[in-house]
């Protein structure tokens, strides 16, 4: 019986794209699938041979073969003597010769980078500020010192996997398909170990403890993460291992709360240097600053001072610190004190809209409100 065209099979045109002769195939596998039509034998021999022509025409150097040569190109059989027949075989060699490079003998398909880690790191505003270095403590999978990772007792060696053939996969029949399974032997590793290494149970790895030093740049904030390259899990069966983030945590300070670059403080000063000013220290991340504080200063000022905030990592020019006024009420008054605030009290009260404005006006708008 002639083969019939590959596109015709499947109902394609010649230059159909990949995705369109993936949908051709899908829908005529589930319409002769042998086991929706147990009836039918027609239906096996219908899908068989659109399974064939799927494995041609989605594979970009079978299809551009058998665009050439038709089915000469291609059918092992068709092609014997002809030069072209090995294209399947030649393919299947060389995944079975590279398999055996890179993945030395295990499944290449079960090596997998390990997996990311994040470190919770709690530092001071003035670490944060100036920068500094700490050690953390990470526990990691160290390789076994007493079989030196083979994970098989001294004197003995692993195996090759007698299941899966060291490939670390299995081809399972599944009715009419073939499935490609992780190995149920050795998951996957390719070997088996006939006496496993005590320390580590045949794992090649012991769990560990183990420090790293952190450089932490100077201006990191809240949030912030520091990348450690490598330091994650380990990857598995070769595979790289994940990388380890720092994540960056302020406690809370005493003085100064942090706005990106900025600091703000609260600065209670007292009734006698609001009303009549003067100069007052200020404590600055790196010491002391003087601030001029002007005569019938308010609470709620704010002063600024320039450039003694914080260098962000990727900012230019330290930020600023924001000093919030709070005029603080005298508390626990001797009666000397109380006698002269009474006195001055008095001398207030003669002229009020003149000392006291804000509550002259606001006593005014009550009396208005309730028709005074
Ligand atoms: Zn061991
Ligand atoms: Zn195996």
């Amino acid at each position: 019986m002639a083969k019939r065209d590959y596109y015709e099979v499947l109902g394609v045109n010649r230059d159909a794209s990949e995705e369109d002769i993936k949908k051709a195939y899908r829908r005529l596998a589930m319409k002769h699938h042998p086991d929706r039509n147990p009836d039918n034998p027609k239906a096996e021999e219908l899908f068989k041979e659109a399974k064939e022509a799927y494995e041609i025409l989605s594979d970009p150097s079978k299809r551009q073969a058998y665009d050439q040569f038709g089915h000469a190109g291609v059918d092992p059989q068709a092609g014997m003597g002809g030069g072209f027949g090995g294209m399947g075989g030649f393919a299947d060699a060389f995944s079975d010769i590279f398999g055996d490079i890179f993945g030395g003998g295990r499944g290449r398909s079960n090596v997998y980078r390990g997996a990311d880690l994040r470190y919770n790191l709690e530092i001071t505003l003035e670490e944060a500020a100036r920068g500094t270095e700490t050690r953390i403590r990470i526990p990691t999978m160290v390789e076994c010192e007493a079989c030196h990772g083979s994970g098989a007792r001294k004197g003995s060696e692993p195996k090759i996997c007698p299941t899966c053939g060291g490939h670390g996969q299995v081809r399972i029949q599944q009715g009419f398909f073939s499935i490609q399974q992780t190995c149920p032997k050795c998951h996957g590793s390719g070997r088996y170990i006939p006496d496993p290494c005590p320390s580590c149970h045949g794992a090649g790895r012991v769990k560990q403890q183990k420090t790293l030093s952190v450089k932490i740049p100077a201006g990191v904030d809240e949030g912030d993460r520091i990348r450690l390259s490598g330091e994650g899990e380990p990857g598995v069966n070769g595979g790289p291992p994940g990388d380890l983030y720092v994540q960056i945590h302020l406690k809370a300070h005493a003085v100064f709360q942090r706005d990106r670059d900025d600091l703000h403080c609260e600065m209670p000063i007292s009734f006698a240097t609001a009303a009549l000013g003067g100069e007052i220290e200020i404590p600055t991340l790196d010491g002391v600053a003087k601030l001029k504080i002007p005569a019938e200063t308010q609470t709620g000022k704010v002063f600024r001072l320039r450039g003694k905030g914080i260098k962000g990592v990727r900012s230019h020019a330290p930020g600023d610190l924001l000093c919030h006024v709070v005029v603080e009420t005298p508390v626990n008054l001797t009666e000397r004190q109380k006698e002269l605030l009474r006195e001055f009290d008095e001398l207030s009260r003669g002229n009020a809209a003149t000392h006291n404005p804000k509550a002259q006006g606001w006593m005014d708008k009550v009396r208005e409100f309730f028709g005074g």
